[in-house]
């Protein structure tokens, strides 16, 4: 029997977290995929050692100057990888006619418009990259649609719920879905009283109990923002309103989500804690590939608890909701306040507490008419727009801040 040709993968922000966790899996698989391009920000250290083992085609940073010395790094150890720099290279690569999946792993805005690009070409999209989404909402998914792109989830939440639904995932309330529910770990201040959050430090919010990520994802964790977001992530891939995403706090990481049917039956994913398993799914889906992640002990694991979030303490969540039930841009300009604001807070600008009551400023200047821009129907220069005004009250708002750091 012959070989299919191997499938050429574009891992968009590669030196990352997922982006590692993606080549990891992708290196347990050399006769069934390819790596076509690599991309970073400014690690080029990290993407050049990931070039001399992984082989691209393309690799894409920031900076000219980056690029330069890369292209000089590679070329003299033998390695004919193109090096290519700025964010249309980005585009140019997620939409490049050779590559077949588009791993979305960078961080951020920063990722709209590639995996945007993605989207209108048609790609095989493993969708990280949960605040391109989020921002750009139905005209992202409209994207899809319409460039006929497979979106496939790799947040571990969502592919979990991928895995529990059947038939046409984007409209799972007309399946018999009745909610979902989103488990969240509860982050590293779970049990942190009210007070002591005033003074919590970057450092003890990026120590996660349960997953190692990104800087900016492992605040999003400890504010519970990232489950606001995610919320917003399952409305737009599931097509569910607001009110059928429910969210659990699961300190364990071991069930990854819930589906709820209309009968009473519900459907759980479980696993081990590592992004590997999600990755692996989207990358073989339908069929089942192996990650590299050992079973998962449900005897040692023991019980399992769920308990109701905290909302007083962490008031992201509802900010959150309230951004989806109002749609237009008003989730991209919760997104973008909230990426100033965690910014912020992780160069001691800001304490943590305020960064719920800067988003909430913000978006309570956006519900009052402030940015100028609340359409029903969202264009993509509406969605950069409220982007771009979101981080300039932000950043007022910041400066304004009671609680800045000295
Ligand atoms: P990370 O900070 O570890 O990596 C981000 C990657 O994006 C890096 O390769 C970086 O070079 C690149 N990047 C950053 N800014 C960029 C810019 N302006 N232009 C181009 N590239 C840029 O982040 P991460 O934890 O890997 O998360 C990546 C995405 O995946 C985020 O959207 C996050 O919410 C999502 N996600 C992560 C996890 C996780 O376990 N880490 C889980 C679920 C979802
Ligand atoms: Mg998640």
């Amino acid at each position: 029997m012959t070989m299919p040709p191997p499938v050429r993968v574009a891992v968009m922000g590669s030196t990352g977290s997922i982006g590692v966790s993606t080549l990891d899996v992708l290196a347990r698989h050399p006769d069934r995929y390819r790596v076509f391009a690599l991309t970073a920000h400014r690690n080029a250290t990290r993407l050049g050692e990931q070039c001399l083992t992984h082989r691209p085609t393309f690799a894409v940073v920031d900076a000219a100057t980056d690029a330069t010395a890369l292209q000089q790094q590679l070329r003299s150890a033998g390695v004919a990888t193109q090096v290519l720099y700025g964010s249309d290279a980005l585009t140019h690569i997620a939409a490049h006619a050779q590559v077949d999946v588009v791993m979305a792993a960078i961080v951020g805005a920063a990722g709209l418009q590639s995996t945007l690009a993605a989207a209108q070409a048609g790609k095989r999209i493993l969708l990280a990259n949960k605040e391109a989404l989020v921002m750009s909402g139905p005209l992202f998914m409209q994207a899809v649609r319409e460039g006929g792109a497979t979106l496939i989830p790799v947040d571990s939440e969502h592919n979990a719920i991928f895995q529990c639904l059947v038939g046409d995932r984007s409209a799972a309330a007309s399946q018999g879905v009745k909610r979902v529910l989103l488990t969240a770990s509860g982050g590293p201040f779970l049990r942190t009283p009210s007070a002591a959050l005033h003074s919590v430090t970057p450092d003890q919010a990026c120590a996660h109990p349960r997953w190692v990520m990104g800087r900016k994802i492992s605040v999003d964790s400890a504010t519970l923002m990232n489950k606001g977001l995610e919320l917003i992530e399952a409305c737009l891939l599931f097509g569910l309103p607001a009110a059928q995403v429910e969210v659990v706090v699961h300190p364990q990481s071991i069930v990854h989500s819930l589906v709820e049917y209309c009968d009473g039956s519900m459907l759980a994913q479980l696993g081990n804690p590592d992004m590997r398993v999600p990755i692996a799914h989207a990358l073989g889906w339908p069929d089942r590939i192996h990650s590299g992640v050992e079973s998962l002990d449900i005897v040692r694991a023991g019980s399992l608890e769920f308990e109701a979030p905290d909302l007083e303490r962490f008031p992201c969540l509802q900010l959150a909701r309230a951004a989806a039930v109002a749609g237009g841009t008003a989730p991209a300009v919760l997104n973008a306040a909230n990426e100033v604001a965690v910014g912020a807070f992780l160069d001691r600008r800001l304490a943590f507490v305020e960064i719920a009551r800067i988003i909430g400023t913000v978006l309570q200047q956006h519900h009052a008419g402030a940015s100028g821009l609340m359409p029903s129907a969202v264009s993509l220069e509406d969605v950069l727009k409220a982007d771009q005004w979101a981080r300039r009250q932000a950043l007022v708002a910041i400066s304004l801040a009671a609680g800045a750091v000295a």
